[in-house]
């Protein structure tokens, strides 16, 4: 089959069996990616691509202000139907709306936007009144902790923000998108304290299979990235092994983590179509039952698109 290659995003695969969701995606943010001078893809050109290889709706995530209104924006588009949304404050975003300027492990300078003079609440509150105003926001995320950007004056302002997000979901019935950065003991202590809403993900999921069964036994859903065909995250594909296929969803995260051996390159939502036959390969069950089960996963989180 000829196969279409366009400079700087990984190949297409070959199509699904069974259509499956990507069901972490950030559409605004490819754009920024695509650094080569080649055509900058529209989400009609996303979809499509995504479309052809099987990979045919996905969950576009909103998670700081900018692009809260971006993702309010398209999801009323009525282009998008292959298109739910999540908003949030991300927990790297909810540190600058706290004011903190702190260095984390990851030794970056903090790097406040004009935005982030809207205080946390307020931010927080906009939050709520997308979530609520636009039926097509199924969940609210990605928030949660991430304790490589910032330390413990950072880590107060995502804690609060985080309690803040699991409240909301909760208030409005959404599902709950979690970024879990070097933080698996303070956000499962939340959750546990709090109360987790019922249909929690853990976005990205980069624990142990330790993690993984102490999640199943809570029914919290893990969505695996391109992370999980990276050589050396052993720990992730035994934490897929672990987890009941019940759980499990897949993601691209695009812009960000293509998977092995595209890193480097932009990602965007077809790839998920590679993500999701290494997963069937890791879990040794055949093609079509993975995506069959992972669509039916999507639709139990999201609902009907
Ligand atoms: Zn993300």
């Amino acid at each position: 089959m000829a196969r279409k290659r366009e400079r700087g995003f990984p190949l297409d695969p070959e199509p699904l069996p069974v259509p499956v969701v990507d069901n972490h995606t950030h559409l605004d943010a490819i754009a920024d990616l695509v650094a080569d001078g080649s055509p900058v893809p529209t989400v009609a050109d996303h979809v499509a691509r995504a479309t052809a290889v099987g990979v045919d709706r996905m969950v576009q995530v909103g998670c700081d202000l900018p692009s809260v209104e971006w993702t309010d924006a398209l999801l009323r588009d009525a282009e998008a139907d292959a298109l739910l949304g999540a908003v949030a404050i991300h927990p790297n975003e909810a540190v600058l709306h706290a004011g903190v300027r702190e260095v984390g492990p990851d030794g970056l300078e903090p790097q406040p936007r004009p935005h982030h003079s809207t205080s946390l609440a307020d931010a927080i509150a906009r939050v709520a009144e997308v979530a609520r105003d636009n039926p097509r926001v199924r969940a609210v995320g990605e928030t949660g902790m991430d304790l490589f950007r910032t330390g413990p004056q950072g880590e107060e302002a995502q804690r609060e923000s985080f309690r803040a997000h699991v409240a909301l979901a909760k208030e409005l019935g959404l599902a709950l998108q979690i970024h879990d950065r070097d933080a698996h003991e303070q956000v499962i202590e939340v959750l546990l304290a709090d109360g987790a809403p019922e249909r929690t993900v853990f976005h990205c999921f980069s624990g142990d299979a330790a993690m993984a069964a102490l999640a199943a036994e809570h029914g919290w859903y893990l969505s695996f990235a391109g992370t999980v065909t990276y050589p050396k995250n052993t720990h992730l594909r035994e934490a897929l092994r672990t987890v009941p296929l019940e759980l499990v969803l897949v993601e691209t995260d695009a812009p960000y983590l293509p998977p092995h051996p595209f890193r480097g390159q932009p990602n965007a939502p077809y790839v998920a179509a590679h993500t999701v036959r290494a997963m069937a390969e890791v879990l040794d069950r055949p093609l079509a039952d993975v995506c069959r089960a992972v669509s039916d996963n999507t639709g139990r989180v999201y609902g009907s698109w």
